[in-house]
C-alpha cells in the first residue's frame, strides 16, 4: 500500500528536513523553530493548506526572518512543487541571493539535493537564476527587470526587501503589482509573501501593506505577573551611560526583565491581530529586534546602538528601520494638519464665490507639442460656444459663451496640459464650461459654476 505524502506545514517541513550549514548559518545543524518561535506562525500561514493568500512581514534585523522565506522555498520545491518566483530588489541582488541563500539551502538539505541537479552538470535545469525540480521551477529575478517579472506565471511569489524596489519598473508600473498579476491565474491556490525592513514613512510599501492587514503583534508573557504584551522600545530603560543595565520593564507591573528572561517569554508568546484586515485573506506580522533571541542582538547592544545614534538623524533612521522595524518620518515631510484645518474656508461645490476672477480647469492633452496644445485649446473654446447644455437658461448660456477667453499653458514635458478660462469682467456669469481637448472629443473635465454664490442653474448638465 502506498500512503499519500503527509500534508506538512512549512514549520513541520523545516523541522523534519531543513539542515543549516556553516556556510550560511551562524548556528549549523538541524533547523529548530523553537529558537525563533515567532517565525512559526509566519511560516505556517505560507503552508499550502492555509487560506491566507498574502502574507506581509515587516521586520527588524536579527530576527531570523530571512530563514522563513528560505524554508518556504524549500517546502515548495519538495512538498508542493509548482512554479515559484522569488524577487529581490535588483537582478544583481537576485544573483547574490542565489549564491548565498539558495545554493546552501539546496546543498545542505538532503531532500532538496535529490530534487535539484547540481549547477555544474550540463542541461541540469539548474542555473543561477532558475532552478528546475520535478513538478515545478523556481525563478529568481530583480524588481528592476520588467522582463523578469513578466517571464512566467507563478503560483508562489516571494517578494523580498520590497522597500528597496523601484517605484516604477521600465514605465510598466509597480513591480509588486506586475509580479502579483503573474499569479492571478492560480486563483485561490496562489500565495504571495511580502517581506521587508521598512524605510521612509511616506514611501514604505511594507508599512502600507502592513497597515492594510490585520496587524499582528507578538504578545509575550511577563515572567513576574504573566500579563501578555508586545515589546515596545519605550519600555527598555537604562541609566544614562550604563547600557549594560538595560532592562525591559513590564508595562503592567514594571518588573525589570533581563536578557535571559527572553527565552521563556518567546516560548510563551503568541501572535494577536490588532486591527481588522481590509482583505480577509491578507495577514500581516510585525517583529522588531527587541525579540531577537538570546545570543543574537541583545537589549544591551540595542541600547548602545541607540545612544551612539544620538544627534545623527541618519543613524537614528537606520536604528528605527533596522532595529525597531519601523518607518522613519522625514523632517518637514508632514505638515501640521491641525493648522491647515483651521485655515479652511466654507465653499459650496459647483459655486464660484464672489470675488473670483479666474476659473481654471485641468485636462489631459496627449502627445501634443506646446503649439498644438494652444490650438487645441482654442478649439475647445469653439466647442464651448457651439455646445448647448441641457437645463441651462438661454440667457445664462449666452452669458457663458459670450466672451470666455481661453488660454493654454503647457505643463512642461508632462502629458497634462492646463486650460485657463478667463471671464471678461468679474461680474460675468460662467454658468457652465465643458472642456474636451482630446482628439476624440471625450469630455475630460467639466466645470459648473455660477457667480455670487447662487444655486447652480446648470447642475443638471453635470452628468
Ligand atoms: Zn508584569
Amino acid at each position: 500500500m502506498l500512503r499519500p505524502p503527509p500534508q506538512l506545514t512549512v514549520s513541520e517541513w523545516a523541522e523534519r528536513h531543513r539542515m543549516l550549514g556553516s556556510r550560511a548559518s551562524a548556528e549549523p545543524g538541524f533547523w529548530r523553530t523553537s529558537r525563533t518561535p515567532y517565525i512559526k506562525d509566519v511560516m505556517d500561514t505560507l503552508s499550502a493548506v492555509h487560506p491566507a493568500r498574502r502574507v506581509v512581514l515587516m521586520k527588524g534585523a536579527s530576527v531570523g526572518a530571512t530563514e522563513s522565506g528560505n524554508n518556504w522555498l524549500g517546502y515548495i520545491m519538495h512538498h508542493v512543487p509548482a512554479p515559484a518566483l522569488a524577487v529581490q530588489p535588483t537582478v544583481e541582488l537576485a544573483k547574490r541571493f542565489s549564491r548565498q541563500r539558495i545554493d546552501p539551502l539546496l546543498e545542505e538539505t538532503p531532500a532538496l539535493r535529490e530534487r535539484v541537479a547540481p549547477a555544474r552538470a550540463r542541461d541540469s535545469g539548474n542555473t543561477m537564476l532558475s532552478k528546475e525540480f520535478p513538478g515545478g521551477i523556481l525563478v529568481l529575478t530583480g524588481a528592476n527587470s520588467a522582463v523578469g517579472l513578466r517571464s512566467m506565471t507563478a503560483r508562489f511569489l516571494f517578494l523580498d526587501e520590497v522597500d528597496a524596489y523601484p517605484g516604477d519598473v521600465a514605465s510598466e508600473g509597480d513591480p509588486i503589482a506586475l509580479a502579483e498579476a503573474r499569479a492571478r491565474t492560480f486563483g485561490w491556490r496562489r500565495k504571495a509573501f511580502l517581506v521587508s525592513t521598512p524605510t521612509i514613512s511616506s514611501r514604505s510599501r511594507i508599512e502600507r501593506e502592513y497597515l492594510a492587514s490585520d496587524q499582528r503583534r507578538f504578545f509575550v508573557p511577563c515572567p513576574e505577573c504573566g500579563e501578555m504584551r508586545w515589546l515596545r522600545f519605550e519600555r527598555l530603560l537604562w541609566e544614562k551611560d550604563a547600557p549594560e543595565k538595560a532592562r525591559y520593564h513590564c508595562s503592567a507591573c514594571d518588573y525589570p526583565m533581563q536578557e535571559h528572561d527572553k527565552t521563556a517569554m518567546l516560548g510563551g508568546g503568541e501572535w494577536r491581530a490588532t486591527a481588522q484586515s481590509q482583505d480577509p485573506q491578507t495577514i500581516g506580522f510585525h517583529i522588531s529586534a527587541l525579540y531577537s533571541p538570546v545570543g543574537w542582538l541583545s537589549w544591551e547592544q540595542i541600547t548602545r546602538d541607540w545612544e551612539a545614534a544620538q544627534g545623527k538623524p541618519e543613524d537614528i533612521k537606520t536604528f528605527k528601520n533596522n532595529v525597531l522595524g519601523e518607518t522613519w518620518q522625514e523632517q518637514g515631510e508632514a505638515p501640521d494638519w491641525e493648522r491647515l484645518v483651521q485655515r479652511r474656508e466654507d465653499f459650496s461645490m459647483g459655486v464660484v464665490p464672489t470675488g473670483a476672477l479666474v476659473l481654471t480647469a485641468g485636462a489631459a492633452v496627449r502627445r501634443q507639442s506646446a503649439a498644438t496644445r494652444a490650438r487645441q485649446s482654442r478649439r475647445t473654446s469653439a466647442r464651448l460656444t457651439s455646445q448647448g447644455i441641457p437645463g441651462c437658461q438661454p440667457s445664462s448660456l449666452r452669458a457663458n459663451v459670450a466672451s470666455p477667453r481661453v488660454t493654454a499653458t503647457s505643463a512642461g514635458r508632462s502629458r497634462a496640459g492646463s486650460v485657463s478660462i478667463r471671464t471678461a469682467s468679474p461680474a460675468m456669469a460662467m454658468s457652465s464650461v465643458r472642456i474636451s481637448p482630446t482628439r476624440r472629443g471625450v469630455p475630460l473635465a467639466r466645470l459648473i459654476a455660477v457667480p455670487g454664490g447662487k444655486a447652480a442653474p446648470c447642475s443638471s448638465a453635470a452628468t
